[in-house]
């Protein structure tokens, strides 16, 4: 199996990125802003990176006021998801973001900006250079999703024709690996595609 490296993250087109910045000015996490701070008070990697380059903002509206388009299209897609709690929510700004959109510590950045956009179901900004190439790979991992899930169907077939047991533990073996990559995207909505 290729890695996340390999199958992912070195294919970025990076030449799509047109560096407007906003992916740096305006951004979330699921987890509240307690619970990061939390966790950094713990030195947790994650929790510590992030809050060594962001830092949030005093309100929403304040946050509207940086980039209105992004914090609105975040908000909607965690509603869209069930996932918006305005009490829990806090947006960020990074520290080190130049007002001429460049990033002051660019070779030193961490690594949570070399990784982004980290998946291809990251919020990416409206009108980032990402949007649309971000758009195929996610419909490169649906039909990820239908083909496991045709392939189970099959499976189903098979072993009622199967008597060997050991025939029957490689199909439920089989089986086992095409429901991983389903489960794999659960949490993106897998079981409707
Ligand atoms: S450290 Fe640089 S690349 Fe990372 S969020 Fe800040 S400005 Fe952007
Ligand atoms: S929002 Fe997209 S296009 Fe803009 S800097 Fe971030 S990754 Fe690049």
């Amino acid at each position: 199996m290729s890695s996340y490296e390999d199958s992912y993250l070195n294919k970025r087109p990076q030449e799509l990125c047109h560096m407007c910045g906003k992916c740096c000015r305006v951004v979330t996490t699921m987890r509240p802003y307690s619970e990061l701070l939390e966790l950094q008070k713990q030195g947790e990697q994650a929790a510590c990176e992030f809050l060594s380059i962001f830092e949030p903002f005093p309100s929403i509206e304040e946050a509207k006021k940086a980039d209105k388009g992004t914090v609105e299209n975040i908000i909607e897609h965690l509603q869209a998801d069930g996932k918006y709690d305005e009490s829990k929510v806090t947006f960020y700004t990074c520290k080190y973001l130049q007002d001429d959109n460049k990033c002051s510590i660019y070779d030193k950045r961490p690594t949570l900006c070399r990784h982004c956009p980290s998946t291809p179901w990251a919020i990416v900004p409206p009108g980032c250079g990402f949007e649309g190439w971000l758009f195929m790979k996610r419909e490169e991992d649906k039909e990820r999703v239908r083909k496991a899930k045709e392939e189970l169907l099959e499976m189903e077939v098979l072993k009622k024709r199967v008597t060997n047991i050991e025939t029957l533990n490689k199909i439920y073996a089989v089986e086992h690996k095409l429901q991983r990559t389903i489960d794999l995207y659960k949490k993106y909505g897998s079981e409707n595609w």
